[in-house]
């Protein structure tokens, strides 16, 4: 989820307060190590990281969302006043990430799924499952982040063992994380943008993955994409994804309206004609959904075009976002409603609200 507009203190403000541990900043950012995957409180007692590892967020969601798990010293996910069964969830995930609570687990714990899920979003403005999803991908994130070679990765990935580390790589990729030399692969890398970090995947023909990182998608697209290519998965880059990289940043800037980077979407020949009609929508406008049904002449089709919409796999580069709904509301967004507004108002030439520094990885 994107934290609203909040913003951080400068960098240089947040980085002499964490090296002095100044208590007035605590609840005032949070900051992630890069290195470890780990994040803090600014107070906390651990050795302090180098300023060049650190980035900054304005909550704990944030922080988790972009794949730090809390730090067990300064304990940033508790609260004043948490109730215990808050803390005991938390700490049960913490234990076993891999471990799906499920509603019925909470009920087995004497909690209603429903107060789990308002304590949540209230507190840390997610619920307690895109919490639990986060925390099952923050390995394979860490490494995603750093983009290093297997080995350095196990190293600072904070995992005791290369083989603990390649299974919690395999849980979330299906894969090993390494390839032999000469094969394709789909390289997975880390690309910050003003509106959070992007996971995206390419093969060596072209962009196949491209999401926001909290997507609730993200675990299923990471399946498909596995499915679909049958190639191993290995965190790296490769030239589809720097060209991404480099037209994403001119896109952000207002100063790329086309796309050219080569795209990659298999799926069943209805997705394939949805897409592709997406693409056919010029930059700063939109659609609305029963007029892309039209278009492919099926105009009772209007939900599953939603359906499908809902299913690309490479956000912005595809324009879902420029579908709305029949009298021009927002409508759905899978990377969040905030986001979508963001992308056309970029689009339309309105300067965005300023965003700065809350994702600056
Ligand atoms: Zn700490």
């Amino acid at each position: 989820m994107l934290r609203g507009v909040t913003t951080l203190p400068p960098v240089s403000e947040m980085e002499a307060a964490y090296l002095r541990r100044d208590p007035d900043y605590d609840g005032i950012f949070f900051m992630g190590v890069r290195t470890t995957g780990v994040f803090c409180r600014p107070t906390c007692p651990a050795r302090s990281p180098l300023p060049k590892n650190v980035e900054y967020f304005p909550d704990p969601a944030s922080a988790v969302s972009a794949g730090y798990r809390p730090c067990k010293r300064c304990r940033p996910m508790s609260l004043v006043n948490q109730p215990d069964w808050a803390a005991a969830l938390i700490s049960e995930v913490e234990a076993d990430p891999n471990r799906r609570l499920r509603e019925s687990d909470l009920r087995a714990r004497g909690v209603d799924p429903a107060t789990v899920r308002r304590h949540f979003l209230k507190h840390y403005g997610m619920t307690f499952q895109a919490y639990s999803r986060a925390r099952r991908l923050a390995g394979a994130f860490t490494t995603i982040r750093n983009g290093s070679p297997v080995d350095d990765a196990v190293l600072e990935s904070g995992y005791e063992s290369p083989s603990g580390f390649r299974e919690a790589f395999q849980r979330t990729f299906g894969v090993a994380p390494s390839a032999s030399p000469g094969q394709d692969c789909v390289r997975v890398a880390w690309l910050p943008s003003p509106l959070g970090p992007l996971v995206a995947g390419a093969t060596s023909e072209g962009l196949c993955l491209l999401e926001f990182t909290d997507r609730r998608m993200l675990e299923h697209q990471f399946e498909t994409v596995r499915r679909l290519f049958r190639l191993p998965v290995v965190p790296g880059t490769n030239s589809h994804i720097e060209q991404a990289q480099d037209e994403l940043a001119r896109y952000f800037e207002g100063r790329l309206t086309e796309f050219t980077v080569p795209l990659l979407y298999p799926g069943s020949d209805f997705q394939r004609r949805v897409w592709t009609e997406l693409l056919r929508i010029p930059y700063g406008e939109t659609r609305a959904y029963h007029e892309i049904a039209t278009e492919l002449g099926d105009p009772a089709a209007v939900r599953a075009v939603g359906r499908t919409n809902g299913l690309n796999r490479i956000g912005i580069v595809i324009p879902c976002h420029r579908v709305v709904n029949k009298g021009g509301a927002l409508g759905g967004y899978g990377g969040g409603l905030r986001r979508k507004q963001f992308l056309l108002d970029l689009e339309r030439g309105h300067r965005p609200p300023t965003l700065g520094g809350l994702f600056d990885a």
